[in-house]
């Protein structure tokens, strides 16, 4: 029993803490081109190339952001507001 709520807690924690670093940092490099915008080309390694994935700006939104910006979206087109 004491072990559970100790796991629960530690649990707690963590998410609190990635939470404020998704606040405080809610970009983080993009993990095909670290944070270059470019990435070389598997095919031909001289060629550089702009990154899809994160459309040439090097940065990529993290999970937890993601999940806060698309809780938004949702309240937003509800029409339910917070007060
Ligand atoms: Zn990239």
């Amino acid at each position: 029993m004491r072990g559970t709520l100790t796991a629960t807690g530690i649990a707690l924690v963590v998410l609190a803490g990635y939470t404020l670093s998704c606040i405080i940092r809610p970009f983080r490099d993009c993990w095909l081109c670290k944070g270059k915008a470019h990435h070389r080309s598997k095919r031909n390694p001289k060629l550089s190339r702009p990154c899809r994935w994160c459309r040439s700006s090097g940065k990529r939104l993290r999970f937890g952001r993601r999940l806060w910006n698309r809780a938004r979206r949702v309240h937003r087109d509800t029409g339910v507001t917070a007060r």
